[in-house]
């Protein structure tokens, strides 16, 4: 009897996929992460999980189970630094992820977030909302023009792609990155040597490397203060990967122009000092949140399951 557990409710069509395939499905009703007491049962009771963002599978909940049932995380996302990937493969439990079915929701979430930061459009609304607008006049609310402007992308993998594709056929704008490896790009963009030293060149900084100890605070002190006065950072990719208490000191103190975050590091947690300042606009993670995104994510980590159980094999293995 094969037993599934997906671990937060998903899109009808996507629930019913995983009932054709498996013996017994639970839908965890609940929204939030799973308990440690839950993070226990998933590898015990359960040959299969489906688990996401937030669901922390650390090296110690790997530990404390010594001969798991579970034999296949399934992950909801193109993310899974909540795996820990190395504990997991030596428990012998497979991982796999939803690469793809992601990225062009997440662009253009990064996207809207460069123009809302530019163009202050948040800042713009709150006035509205507050009956605070004394009406047009040449100078009000100047923000920074984002067409034939330089963006720097941090990681150019399938977002980071589709966002300086974007900015280049869209917004006719000039494209620099940093990324780890040599990238074979169908569209012109200048490769930079270091992180600080693109900070320094572009209007527009946006991240899109995935979270984890190799990027944990790679947006630091350092490249913040290397970012030129009217420049704005933009982060789609985890919240880790940028030090929060150095851009709020950078934001309080005015020296970048502004910035849109999507993701947080203690996320839901939004400091209280970035909720007050007005150049910073705040997202509650939503780059992959529309219906048929979240339905062909859910489609992608039912079909890994699905080759899982006829082949022993996954087709996005992480
Ligand atoms: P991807 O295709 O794997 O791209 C990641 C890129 O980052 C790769 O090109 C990789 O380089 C590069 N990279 C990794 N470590 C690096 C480092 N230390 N320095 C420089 N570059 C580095 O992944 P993706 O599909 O674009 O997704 C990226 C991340 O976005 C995900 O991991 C996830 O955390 C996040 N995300 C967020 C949302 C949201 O809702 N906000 C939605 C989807 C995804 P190599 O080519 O050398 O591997």
């Amino acid at each position: 009897m094969t037993r599934l557990w997906i671990t937060r409710p998903l899109p009808t069509p996507v629930v019913a996929a995983a009932q054709a395939l498996c013996d017994e499905v639970v839908v965890r009703p609940e929204t939030l992460p799973l308990s440690a007491e839950e993070l226990r049962r998933a590898l015990t009771d359960f040959d299969l999980v489906l688990p996401t963002l937030g669901d922390q599978f650390s090296a110690a909940v790997f530990a404390d189970v010594d001969a798991p049932r579970c034999r296949l995380l399934a992950n909801f996302g193109v993310g899974f630094n909540h795996i820990d990937t190395g504990a997991a493969a030596k428990a012998g439990i497979v991982v796999s992820n939803t690469p793809g079915a992601v990225t062009d929701a997440t662009a253009d979430i990064g996207v809207m977030l460069m123009l809302m930061s530019a163009r202050r459009a948040a800042e713009g609304e709150r006035l509205v909302r507050a009956d605070a607008w004394e009406g047009w006049h040449p100078t009000q609310m100047l923000g920074l023009h984002m067409s034939g402007k330089c963006v720097g992308i941090v990681g150019m993998g399938r977002i980071g792609q589709a966002i300086a594709r974007r900015c280049h056929f869209g917004f006719g704008m000039e494209v620099h990155y940093v990324n780890r490896s040599e990238k074979a790009l169908d569209f012109p963009a200048t490769r930079v040597g270091t992180l600080t030293e693109m900070a320094g060149q572009v209007d527009f900084v946006v991240v899109a490397v995935p979270g984890g100890a190799e990027t944990r605070h790679m947006i630091n002190a350092e490249v913040l203060a290397a970012m030129q006065a009217h420049a704005h950072l933009v982060n789609i990719a985890r919240g880790d990967v940028i030090d929060e208490e150095a851009l709020i000191h950078a934001l309080q103190s005015n020296t970048i122009g502004g910035a849109g975050l999507d993701v947080y590091e203690r996320e839901p947690l939004v400091p209280q000092e970035l909720r007050a300042l007005d150049n910073v606009t705040l997202l509650p993670h939503l780059g992959t949140a529309a219906l048929e995104v979240r339905t062909a994510m859910g489609h992608m980590a039912v079909d890994n399951v699905r080759a899982f159980l006829e082949t022993g094999q996954v087709s996005n293995p992480v």
